[in-house]
């Protein structure tokens, strides 16, 4: 595959580079941008001229230095082993793919893409979106051997992408809609998917028909079709094996999967919980599940929320502590669709333990939070500090005041027992405690312990031992 006539190199050695916005020519998309999207779909050989590119608006060259730009990218692709199934995997190669360009950064997927392309390559020359076709057309090609003709849309003409965004949006919902018709328990086979490995060594997704890839664009269904067509590319089978803990969602094909995937540094996994051994995050998540210890509650912020969260802290001082392909307790990445599956955060208490969240994403999800919990919920209009927060909590009698309550008891029980004689606490064995944080958590082991304190309090951070 040749890249001669393309005035940047074109590489995997450029994936993960970032482009900051003093060293920018142009973002396309991005939080600054209302609508834009990216879109696969799969099309009849005859409705394809093959290795076409269009672009729709002002091209690279006539944009402003400086300037920002909606986007909208469409890739067809037709070929005999082409199904529907297969376009939300066609779709995130996208990202991949922009991101071998020198010069060019593509976040996130979907109806939230975010790219930047910087002055250096601009100034080499890369001035066209022809260009960025040709790339994308090449290596969609080379790579899946399956697309047998390809065309490519970029559209930049703000009346356009809003014309064409209601359209994506929908597509995007049928798809995640027809894996909601599936149990976990349904199946013997998950998938796993690597493609984040480049920015998140340790990190693979784990496809559940109820729980959704985190960055939001990959279903079971996807996984499915894409294993099936290369059973060696990054999306594979994962057989479930035996069942550990079925309501915690842990099994040993999942285990031994991310001990292969992981280089043997993630053993073991929890899928259904933000605290005990979650899933792992890489940084592509929709959105974040945080841990408010001061209402032993967890909030949920999305990528696109602008400011500082009900903690103080915006969405991105939390990606920091929650991506890199780490399992950390307390900050969890999540796709927008997980939210809408009943083992969401099961082992956790589910919404039950969700006590903060942006309103756009509650009138997203909102008929899949349990009616009595609904109006308990706070948003950014109703707590925006951790004080009118427990407030709100309280006045509302969300589920987490019943945990205050046993909290209380359990640090009377724990008075008590110091005001009986003793001034510590033996631990016979072995006792693993975590102290999780904004910037990662430690796990410190003892071993046949004595405790010294004037007072000791053990928290549950979950409720999975109370099976449902
Ligand atoms: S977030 Fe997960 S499913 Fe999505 S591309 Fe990355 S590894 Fe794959």
């Amino acid at each position: 595959m040749s890249f001669e006539d393309i005035p940047v190199d074109i590489g995997v050695v450029y994936e993960g580079e970032r482009v900051k916005s003093k060293d920018m020519f142009v973002e396309l998309g991005g939080p600054k941008m209302g609508q834009k999207f990216e879109l696969a779909l799969a099309r009849e050989a005859g409705e394809i001229e093959d290795e076409k590119v269009t672009i729709i608006g002002p091209d690279l060259k006539d944009m402003e230095e400086g300037s920002y730009h909606p986007l909208g990218i469409v890739v067809e692709v037709a070929g005999k082993e082409i199904e529907p199934d297969l376009e939300g995997v066609i779709e995130r190669r996208i990202h991949e793919y922009v991101n071998f360009v020198e010069g060019m950064m593509h976040l996130n997927q979907r109806y939230d893409i975010w790219i930047r392309l910087s002055k250096k390559s601009f100034e080499k020359g890369f001035k066209s979106f022809e260009y960025l076709g040709k790339v994308l057309i090449r290596l969609f090609k080379s790579e899946m051997n399956i697309i047998e003709k390809i065309q490519v849309t970029f559209i930049t003409d703000p009346k356009i992408v809003t014309e064409r965004y209601d359209d994506a949006i929908n597509r995007y919902n049928q798809r995640d809609e027809r894996a909601r018709g599936l149990s976990d328990a349904e199946v013997d086979t998950f998938y796993g998917c690597s493609l984040c490995q480049s920015f998140a060594p340790t990190h693979v997704c784990t496809i559940t028909p109820q729980r959704y890839a985190n960055c939001g664009a990959i279903s079971w269904f996807d996984g499915r079709a894409a294993a099936r067509v290369d059973p060696k590319g990054p999306l594979y089978a994962i057989s479930k094996g035996d069942t550990i803990d079925d309501y915690r969602g842990e099994y040993t094909g999942v285990n031994q999967s991310y001990t292969e995937k992981s280089l043997g540094k993630i053993n073991s996994v929890v899928l259904y919980s933000a605290f005990e051994k979650p899933h792992t995050s890489c940084g592509c998540f929709e959105a974040i599940a945080f841990v408010i210890p001061e209402v032993d509650g967890l909030g949920i912020v999305h990528r696109d929320f602008k400011g500082d969260t009900v903690n103080g802290l915006p969405f991105s001082s939390m990606a920091d502590s929650t991506a890199g392909g780490r399992q950390v307790p307390g900050f969890h990445g999540i796709s927008i669709e997980y939210m809408r599956s009943p083992k969401f955060l099961q082992v956790d208490d589910g919404w039950n333990r969700i006590v903060w969240l942006p309103e756009a994403i509650k009138e997203r999800v909102l008929e899949f939070v349990p009616e009595d919990v609904r109006e308990k919920i706070a948003t950014e209009k109703d707590a925006m500090n951790i004080a009118d927060l427990k407030a709100y909590l309280k006045e509302k009698n969300h589920p987490v005041v019943q945990r205050w309550i046993e909290i209380e008891e359990e640090e009377e029980t724990a008075l008590v027992a110091s005001a009986e004689g003793t001034d510590y606490v033996s631990v016979p064995g072995e006792m693993t405690a975590f102290v999780g944080g904004v910037g990662g958590g430690l796990e410190i082991i003892f071993k046949n312990a004595k405790i010294y304190a004037e007072k000791i309090i053990v928290r549950r951070t979950g409720k999975g031992d109370q099976k449902k």
